[in-house]
This record gives C-alpha cells, sequence and structure tokens, in this order.
C-alpha cells in the first residue's frame, strides 16, 4: 500500500515554511487525499455560500517532502491516477470571472457523477434533461514551495500553483522546479470537467485521490526544463503565469522556444520557425489572480530529433 497524505494535511499558502505532512524517497509513489475547492463546505445547493465558519480556499494537501530532491533540481511528478469522490459542485461569483456581473447573489449547482460514479473518465454528468457531458478529470492546483515568500493556492506562478490547467491529467508527468529543500508538494482543486479559459470561475469542483510518482531530476537534464513544464498525450507544454493574458503567452512561446533551441541545437532563427509551425498556444484559465497560458510542442519532433524526456 502507498503512503497517503490524508485530506487533513491542507494549507491555503504554498510555502517554505510549512511543516511536511510526509516524507519519501525519490521514486516512491504517495496518494495525496485533496478537499475540493471550497474546502468540502458547499454540500447543497439551498447553502450555497456552506456551513464552514472559515473555510479555506482552494485547500491543498500536503507538503510532502522528497527526501533526496535539493534546489536546482526538477520534481518529476507521474499523474499515475485521479480518482474522484461521486459528486461535483459549481458555484457563481458575484465577484470574479467573466460574468461576474450577470449574478446579484452566489448560485451553486450540485452535480451527481453517473456510471462508474468514481468520477473516471468514463462518469459523465446529466446537465439537464436533454445534456449528457463526460468528465475529463484534472487537477487545478499543484505546486511546489516557492524559495521566497508564500504563495496563496489561488494564484499560479513558476512554482505551479493555480494554474488551472486542463492538460494535468492521467498519465501526464509535470516537472516542477525544486526551490527549497524535499521540493515540498502539494496539490487540490479536482476538477471533473473545465474548458480552457474556466471563464465563469469554477470548474465541476470535486474532491478526491491523486496517485503520483515523485523523482527528483538532477543536473543537465533538470536545466533544460523550463518548469513548469507538462507532458500530456504526446505533447510538451510550457506553462506560464502573468498579469494579462499578452504577456503569459509571451512567456509560454519562449520559454518553449528557449527548449527547443537548447533540447534539439538549433539556432534562434531555426528554432522560431519551428515554433511558427508546430506550437500550439492555449489559453489554461483566465479567471484567476495572473492569468495562464500553455505553449504546445509534439514529442514526436523531438523524439525524432533524439531528446528524450527525463
Ligand atoms: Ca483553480
Ligand atoms: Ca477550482
Amino acid at each position: 500500500m502507498y503512503m497517503t497524505i490524508t485530506s487533513e494535511h491542507v494549507s491555503g499558502i504554498l510555502t517554505k515554511d510549512a511543516r511536511p505532512a510526509a516524507y519519501c524517497k525519490s521514486g516512491d509513489t504517495v496518494i495525496f487525499q485533496t478537499r475540493d475547492c471550497y474546502d468540502d463546505a458547499v454540500v447543497s445547493e439551498e447553502r450555497p455560500l456552506g456551513d464552514k465558519a472559515d473555510p479555506i480556499e482552494n485547500p491543498a494537501t500536503g507538503p510532502l517532502y522528497v527526501e533526496d530532491a535539493a534546489p536546482g533540481d526538477v520534481l518529476k511528478v507521474e499523474i499515475l491516477d485521479i480518482r474522484l469522490r461521486d459528486w461535483g459542485v459549481m458555484r457563481s461569483s458575484t465577484m470574479c470571472g467573466v460574468f461576474h456581473e450577470d449574478f446579484r447573489e452566489r448560485t451553486a449547482r450540485i452535480f451527481p457523477f453517473y456510471e462508474g460514479g468514481k468520477g473516471t473518465e468514463e462518469s459523465y454528468i446529466r446537465f439537464d434533461a436533454t445534456l449528457s457531458l463526460p468528465l475529463d478529470p484534472m487537477i487545478g492546483v499543484i505546486g511546489t514551495a516557492p524559495a521566497g515568500e508564500g504563495i496563496t493556492t489561488d494564484t499560479p506562478g513558476n512554482h505551479g500553483g493555480n494554474m488551472d490547467c486542463k492538460k494535468i491529467v492521467k498519465g501526464s508527468v509535470l516537472y516542477l522546479p525544486v526551490c527549497v529543500p524535499g521540493g515540498l508538494l502539494s496539490m487540490g482543486d479536482l476538477h471533473a470537467l473545465m474548458g480552457d479559459g474556466e471563464v465563469m470561475i469554477c470548474g465541476l469542483e470535486t474532491a478526491g485521490e491523486v496517485t503520483v510518482r515523485v523523482t527528483a531530476v538532477k543536473g543537465g537534464a533538470a536545466a533544460l526544463l523550463p518548469t513548469p513544464f507538462l507532458c500530456c498525450r504526446g505533447r510538451v507544454m510550457t506553462v506560464q503565469s502573468a498579469a494579462t493574458l499578452d504577456e503569459a503567452g509571451d512567456l509560454a512561446a519562449k520559454a518553449m522556444k528557449e527548449f527547443v533551441k537548447a533540447a534539439l541545437g538549433k539556432d534562434d532563427f531555426e528554432a522560431g520557425m519551428l515554433m511558427s509551425l508546430l506550437s500550439d498556444m492555449a489559453v489554461c484559465q483566465v479567471v484567476d489572480p495572473l492569468k495562464t497560458v500553455r505553449a504546445e510542442f509534439p514529442l514526436e519532433a523531438l523524439s525524432r530529433c533524439g531528446y528524450r524526456l527525463p
């Protein structure tokens, strides 16, 4: 049985000052049990604010101290499995999100998950009498501790955090920076389904269990990776966050171009052409304190040139 970090170990901030919830070695497999982004407080549509006096926003489970991980390394996080509880919740906001002016009060909607019942990809919700939506479970918040000030779990950044990238799914491999000894990995804010942008303010919010294998990547192989870096379904991705989408997009494209240049031994013009020809840009989310954009590049093009991900 794998080591499990229960959902009692949650925080609303990723910080080097956090006491580790668990310790493991590089290469170990660990299970994170997570609460939903409302701190599991919203359980009925009649009480959209929930019953908790002081709920944590976006509670993240952890942190996990990886004993072999030292500053300068990269933490390879293989998402082996995501298992959800059997329902999700969405809530409108009068303050945040693209449509917040549409709402005078907060409204919640609870969606049971059907078939399979465990929130797997085969499960679905009945949005209404005619529309069923298949689930595609993903992780909204996943990050290591930054070297300086702690960063709250509503905000994405170079440490990962609230990236709300719908490509962080079962089978994905996420590379995060190790900024402090042990890395201090935390995660939470599972979504059963979310569209790029997360425009209203939330995904289909839920709780569950994530199984990950964590490995410390060292030396030149680590130095090459522009973290946060992701491999999902045959594509690698840089994930960058900034005050505006324009800035985030530039950062993501430039990070990928520098990676392509170094990994494949190309010059600026060649790497720039490959980016223009093969890279797809996509919006992860537009509703958090910083916006997040990813630049995708086909893994096959890297493989054909002899590059292998660590
Ligand atoms: Ca989120
Ligand atoms: Ca969320």
